[in-house]
């Protein structure tokens, strides 16, 4: 724990993030973490062995006190973890995760991978999908080889011949897809998406700092794209908004926080960060990672005194003191 790219991260809830590789075949050209092969300020990329995720997912749990969804997201494409059914499994066999999902843009999905995970356990896929367009999918995921039919083949199959449930999760892109969000909530509630959880929740495209921007796309605010959504709902006679209550979702305790903002420690440098400028960090005596920055003489192996100057939801940024 302690890191935003991999490992797990708890957020206050009953669902734990466990976020199990950084990689991604695509590039989509809205993407919020700057993946794929286009990316311009990724450093690293890590992976995370599965046995470790699970016992940190474990040990959290019993922490907080409650049992937990296990929800396997990240800043790449989880779908690309090559343990994945084996992550599912572990995670299922600790007796502490009461439901395990996965997010995907679905490019690596294959109808005997789904077999494989639902034998596993898997309860659920978030599914990421902007539009049924080929020609227009390839350009937003920036990406020629991008075969949005085939994902959308493997995503019915997942809804009508599996025990695992479709969530389907669009971005609107304002100006872009608005038509195309309407057809995915139609299709998404025809192929039967929702056994369990909601069928849909659109996604509010936001802009980061060090994620891709759509040319001539602009960041709708909260009021526009509540707005928007509902008047997507009166179109469509489709419901798109959903309770904490109703995702089964409520806050828990959260692990104890190990550091605070502006406490001293001393952290070794174990490797080149995440993105540039970053490294990766242990800080010594507790047991946590951290990302050091302002840093550029730093090297793996240095010992190096540090002050905490981030620690929200225990993702620990830290700079030499
Ligand atoms: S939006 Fe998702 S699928 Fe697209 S590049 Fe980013 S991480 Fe990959």
């Amino acid at each position: 724990m302690g890191h935003i790219a991999f490992g797990v991260i708890d957020r206050g809830t009953n669902v734990l993030q466990v976020r199990p590789t950084t990689l991604c075949p695509l590039s989509c050209v809205f993407c919020s973490v700057d993946a794929g092969p286009r990316s311009r300020w990724r450093r690293s990329e890590y992976l995370v062995e599965p046995g470790w995720l699970a016992s940190w997912v474990e040990a959290a749990a019993r922490e907080k006190g409650v049992a937990v969804e296990a929800l396997i997201d990240g800043v790449g494409d989880p779908f690309t973890y090559p343990w994945l059914p084996r992550l599912v499994r572990l995670l299922k066999e600790t007796g502490v995760v009461s439901s395990v999902a996965a997010e995907t843009h679905g490019e690596t999905l294959t109808v005997e991978l789904v077999r494989r995970l639902e034998e596993a356990g898997l309860d659920r896929v978030n599914l990421s999908i902007e539009t049924l367009d080929p020609e227009k999918a390839r350009r937003l995921a920036a990406t020629p080889w991008y075969d949005v039919e085939r994902v959308r083949r493997v995503a019915e199959f997942i809804a009508r011949e599996t025990s695992i449930d479709l969530h389907v999760t669009p971005v609107w892109l304002p100006g872009v897809n608005d038509e195309d969000v309407v057809e995915i909530v139609e299709w998404a509630y025809r192929i039967g998406a929702g056994k369990r959880w909601p069928p849909v929740t659109v996604q509010k495209y936001i802009a980061h700092r060090r994620g891709r921007r759509p040319p001539g796309v602009r960041e709708p605010g909260w009021d526009e794209f509540w707005r928007w959504l509902r008047e997507l709902e009166r179109r469509t006679g489709r419901r798109l908004t959903w309770s904490m209550e109703e995702w089964g979702m409520r806050r828990a305790p959260r692990v104890r926080q190990r550091l605070r903002r502006g406490e001293r420690v001393k952290v070794q440098v174990v490797a080149p960060g995440w993105l540039r400028g970053e490294w990766l960090v242990r800080v010594l005596g507790v047991d946590r990672v951290a990302t050091l920055v302002s840093a550029p003489w730093a090297r793996p192996g240095m010992l190096v005194p540090a002050r905490v100057t981030g620690d929200k939801d225990e993702i620990y940024i830290v700079k030499p003191a």
